[in-house]
């Protein structure tokens, strides 16, 4: 039913390993490149970018400093409109809620939205654990799921995957989870999507039950809302006669003129298109037409602690559209696994630390260092959130987590710099050795054609271990000043 992130190693030694995967560099490098071509020339189009930016931080602003009341009213008019809300404090909560809604219905086989929440709190593999199929109709979704893999990419989750390995995943899985893919399958994506489309038709049409997140929750009108481009997203949630939404408590919008503002910056920022194909919006239950038991699921699962963070609980304007992942640096070299987490990139990197807090998990703690500070994040994304403001917040509180700890190499190294240059001699000293160093062999060339040092031994392994260390100058600049006269030169 799907692998877990479960035991993945710290980020460093889960991107090393990635960063050997050639075919994943190639795949990953050619995928974002295109995506980030494409979300440039549509975001140009638009004069007033800017400003639909710094409207919709506002509109979240003011929507997360009155979370509690918007919350209430999006509960009261999902009620009035007979659907049943559920609030779910942990992941254990909601998988309970779907679990126990499938158990009244005698149902063992559900088909589900592509949905992050559902992902974060492990839906699928909950289910699974009580009898019940979860079967993903999102097409990456699905070679993830029958691959036995796990997704890489807010929006593209298989795209570390080649077409070749997509016809060998449908050819060898397709058959065990129900319809085959054709025998004479091709990597021809037409043919790929074809045989998927078949797969899938034959699940729509048997399902009972749907279970699907939501971008976004309309407060005054309770309306929820997904947006996608297959069509599998409308069919899940207009065909079972059960449907259970499970979403973020940070997806709410106060009124239905929000959505116009989002529904501008996502699909130019995620698919850099200028309108998402598919739009569904449904409010509680029509008699005859539709799902005929609707169940809304309000999950907090951390995030009520990022909310307690008045600088850092901006991360919860994000609206997955996965723009700085298709910018960093770092997730195009490494891919989303190294990152242990459904939500890869800078904003994994700011959203895992704050939804599970830091201190207690190593992967956690190590991923507010998983980026270079580029800033590229920041400028690209839709919600203006600050992405590297937060990472150096985040890194400040993983610190001061293991202040009581044995002191790290880093620790370390900083009280010897401390004691080294707090006073003249040694730091002459200092100057001394870092010139014998300067003369090592250079192994490496940095930009400007300054020297640079791939090796030191234990503890300089620390760095050079992820890093090229720049080569100190041979001669310090007290020495240049002697040697070039500078003192009488300014006694004169
Ligand atoms: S942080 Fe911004 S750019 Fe990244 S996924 Fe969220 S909304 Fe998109």
């Amino acid at each position: 039913m799907g692998a877990t992130f479960v035991g993945m190693p710290p980020f460093p030694e889960a991107a090393r390993t990635a960063l050997a995967d050639t075919r994943l560099r190639r795949n990953l490098g050619h995928a974002t490149a295109t995506i980030r071509a494409k979300r440039a020339a549509v975001v140009a189009e638009l004069d007033d970018w800017e400003d639909l930016r710094r409207q919709a931080a506002a509109v979240k602003d003011e929507t997360l400093t009155h979370l509690d009341e918007h919350l209430l009213t999006l509960e009261a008019a999902l009620t009035e409109r007979g659907a049943i809300v559920h609030w779910a404090r942990d992941a254990a909560d909601a998988c309970a809620v779907v679990a126990e809604v499938a158990r009244a219905h005698g149902i063992d086989e559900v088909v589900k939205v592509k949905s992050m929440a559902t992902q974060e709190i492990g839906l699928n593999e909950a289910l699974a654990a009580r009898g019940i199929a979860a079967w993903e109709t999102d097409l990456a979704e699905l070679i993830v799921q029958l691959g036995d893999d796990l997704p890489s990419h807010i929006l593209v989750p298989a795209i570390h995957r080649g077409r070749s390995e997509i016809r060998e995943i449908f050819r060898t899985r397709m058959a065990a989870a129900g319809r085959p893919a054709p025998d004479d399958l091709t990597d021809d994506p037409a043919a790929l999507a074809g045989a998927a489309r078949l797969h899938l038709r034959e699940k729509f049409l048997a399902a009972r039950m749907a279970v699907s997140g939501a971008n976004f929750a309309v407060a005054e009108t309770g309306t929820l809302v997904v947006v996608e481009s297959e069509g599998n997203g409308r069919m899940c949630l207009t065909l079972p006669e059960v449907l259970v939404s499970v979403v973020g408590i940070e997806k709410v919008v106060p009124t239905y003129a929000d959505l116009d503002l989002f529904l501008r910056l996502l699909p130019r920022s995620s698919t850099g298109e200028r309108m998402n194909p598919y739009t569904s919006t449904w409010a509680g239950v029509t008699p005859g037409d539709g799902p005929q038991e609707v169940h809304v699921v309000l999950l907090d699962n951390g995030r009520t602690r990022a909310l307690a963070d008045e600088y850092a609980r901006q991360v919860l304007r994000c609206i997955r559209c996965s723009a700085c992942l298709n910018v960093c640096p770092v997730y195009e070299r490494v891919g989303g696994h190294a990152y242990g987490s459904v939500y890869p990139g800078p904003i994994g990197a700011i959203l895992n630390p704050l939804l599970k807090g830091v201190g207690s998990d190593p992967v956690t703690d190590s991923l507010p260092y998983a980026s270079t500070l580029c800033g590229a994040c920041g400028d690209v994304c839709p919600v203006a959130i600050d992405i590297p403001g937060i990472l150096v917040h985040e890194r400040v509180k993983v610190v001061d987590a293991h202040r009581g700890d044995r002191p790290k190499a880093e620790a370390l190294a900083m009280r010897a710099a401390a004691w080294g240059l707090g006073e003249a001699g040694r730091m002459a000293l200092g100057e001394k050795v870092s010139g014998l160093v300067g003369r090592l062999p250079r192994r490496r060339g940095m930009p400007g054609g300054r020297g640079a040092l791939s090796w030191l031994p234990f503890p300089g392994s620390r760095w050079t271990g992820a890093r090229d260390l720049p080569t100190p100058p041979v001669e310090s600049f007290r020495a240049w000043w002697r040697r070039a006269g500078r003192d009488e030169e300014v006694r004169r």
